[in-house]
């Protein structure tokens, strides 16, 4: 029988690849003197390029958690299941120490080299970033009640996935989440209703706990060993750790009473919960749980700068592949002028992602410098605002660069797109963003100061550029209206930095590519509308997988 056709101009699979051959991200490690982690970054980008993790990503995605409130016989469990593929990726997150592990770990760079991890490993798959991205970050904020800290912090560091509920310090190894939006607020979290009322007994026996009684209306990764929350204690919004079992072995009350129906993300589980009389206690001062909690939230918020650039990267990978291997009019698409000034703007928008996610994960092991922290205080804000912003539209465009084979969920992208939004509404949406680096400036003016002796660092470099930063500096003097504003000024800010980063260490191509779309005025709305003279070949090289 003759065949109906044959199968033609089909691309072949990205995959056996090193996802870490990456050069923006190898070029911030070793700015972060972080050079050290390369071999092991390489190890887990070859494990990523692997078809066998991409399944694993595909399959948790497909197989969705479920809930199990209660066992056959009606007794409450709250419990969720997973696909086991789900245990794999968090087995090699952990044993790569992508979660607390950085910060026991005195090498220099080491924050920055778990973050250049956390990256390559986001690539295979995103959903399982969520458990790994809290527990790195609940370690800071804990160590504001230094017993706790001790308690639990090196099993949150502890490179072993140890599933189960049992009483945490029995465990090899401890994940932390966070529980602080309600239904009538997640942005403006002093509208919390949840209460915390001493314990009887800790007047008599001083255990020091407190009674929870509320909800919360989303927590993800339900199954996390301890969560901090926030709740109303007697001196005002106070931050507290709720392990899920006691030290006595019994289960602290916290109902599991949903799982989110989410647009992505869907192979993690975010839950609705109550807390039926918990038991937590108290981390920081009471009164002060907004302060204490915010040194979680900063380091998540990092992790979702790093989470939408990685995501950036992996979109404008595969899309450059597809062009590569796909002819259409006679020519491959990636030597059709308008598919390289598409993929060729797409690759910059990674790339300067990437550059300014890694300066700011290296600002986060000079804790001890007040200079690096008061430029990471805003450089965090402002990244934060427009690196997340830009990468659902950034999902979009490379989607489309496959025609209808990105609409597709086999090829991938269908995933991409959907969890390419989060970042952004997450820990602080697009406007909260945009509003914490406005109370950032007005806070810490010496933030503002960091910033510029950062971005200035360029001067020189690119006129383009140093118009640009002429401009912010000019806006920033005029606070009429500064409200309505933000999200103009907060672009622009992110954006020189990103550009003064770019002019210093970026590919020349790249550099003069950014700063004649981004600041010379020349360029359009979407992407694609880069000015005749840039040199796409030396851009898209950058993103050509061999
Ligand atoms: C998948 C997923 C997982 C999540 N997991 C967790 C979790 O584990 N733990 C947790 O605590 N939370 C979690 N969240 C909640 C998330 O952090 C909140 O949704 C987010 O902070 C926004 O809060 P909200 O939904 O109450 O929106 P609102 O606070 O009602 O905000 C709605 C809109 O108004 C804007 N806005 C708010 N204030 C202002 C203002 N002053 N000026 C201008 N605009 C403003 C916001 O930017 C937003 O666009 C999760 C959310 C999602 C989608």
């Amino acid at each position: 029988m003759p065949a109906t056709h044959e199968v033609a101009n089909q691309v072949p699979p990205l995959a056996g690849h090193d996802v870490a051959d990456d050069p923006a991200l190898l070029a911030g490690l070793e700015r972060a003197g972080a050079s050290w982690a390369a071999d092991e970054l390489h190890e887990l980008g070859r494990l990523a390029g692997t078809e066998q993790a991409q399944e694993w990503g595909r399959l948790v995605n497909e197989n969705e958690p479920v809930l199990r409130t209660h066992d056959r016989y009606g007794h409450r469990i709250d419990e969720v299941e997973f696909h086991p593929y789900w245990h794999e990726l968090m087995k090699v997150a952990t044993a790569h120490g992508l979660h607390g592990t950085p910060w026991r770990d005195a090498r220099e760079g080491a924050h920055a080299a778990r973050a250049a991890k956390f990256y390559v490993w986001g690539q295979v798959e995103a959903g399982h970033s969520c458990p790994i991205s809290m527990t790195y970050a609940a370690i800071p904020a804990l160590r504001a009640t230094p017993e706790l800290a001790a308690r639990y912090e090196p099993l949150l560091a502890a490179t072993e996935y140890d599933f189960g509920l049992r009483e945490p310090t029995s465990k090899r190894g401890l994940l932390a989440g966070m529980s602080m939006t309600e239904k009538q607020g997640g942005s403006d979290v002093r509208a919390n209703t949840t209460t915390a009322t001493p314990s009887a007994s800790s007047s008599s026996s001083s255990d020091g706990s407190y009674t929870l009684v509320g909800h919360k209306w989303f927590t993800s990764a339900p199954m996390c060993d301890v969560f901090l929350t926030l709740a109303q204690a007697p001196g005002g919004l106070s931050c507290f750790l709720l392990p899920r079992v006691l030290p006595d072995g019994s289960r602290n009350p916290i109902r599991l009473q949903r799982l989110k129906d989410k647009l992505g993300n869907r192979s993690n589980a975010s839950s609705e919960i109550e807390y039926d009389n918990a038991v937590g206690w108290l981390v920081g001062e009471e009164g002060r749980g907004v302060r204490t909690i915010i040194e979680m939230v900063n380091n998540t918020r990092l992790d979702c700068t790093l989470g939408s650039a990685s995501g950036m990267r992996l979109g404008a990978v595969r899309a450059v592949h597809h062009a590569t291997h796909r002819r259409a009019f006679g020519k491959a698409l990636v030597d059709q002028p308008l598919m390289a000034n598409v993929l060729a703007d797409l690759v910059l928008e990674s790339e300067a992602a990437t550059t300014v996610a890694m300066r700011l994960a290296a600002a986060g092991d000079r804790r001890d410098d007040a200079q690096e922290q008061a430029f990471r205080r805003l450089g965090l804000a402002v990244s934060k605002y427009w690196v997340c912003k830009r990468a659902p539209v950034h999902a979009a465009e490379a989607l489309e660069c496959f025609g209808g084979n990105g609409y597709v969920e086999e090829s991938g992208m269908p995933r991409l797109y959907r969890e390419a939004p989060l970042s952004s509404i997450w820990e602080g949406s697009g406007n909260v963003a945009a509003l914490d680096a406005l109370r950032a400036m007005g806070r810490q003016p010496e933030s503002v100061a960091a910033f510029f002796a950062e971005v200035e660092q360029a001067a020189g470099g690119d006129a383009r550029l140093d118009d640009a930063v002429d401009r912010v500096r000019k806006e920033l003097t005029d606070l009429e209206g500064i409200e309505f504003r933000a999200r103009r000024l907060v672009e622009a800010m992110a954006l020189v930095l990103q550009g003064s980063l770019l002019v210093r260490h970026g590919h020349p191509a790249v550099a003069d590519a950014f700063c004649a779309s981004r600041f010379g005025g020349d360029w359009g709305i979407a992407f694609g509308t880069l000015p005749a003279g840039v040199d796409t070949g030396a851009i898209l090289e950058r993103a050509t997988v061999r």
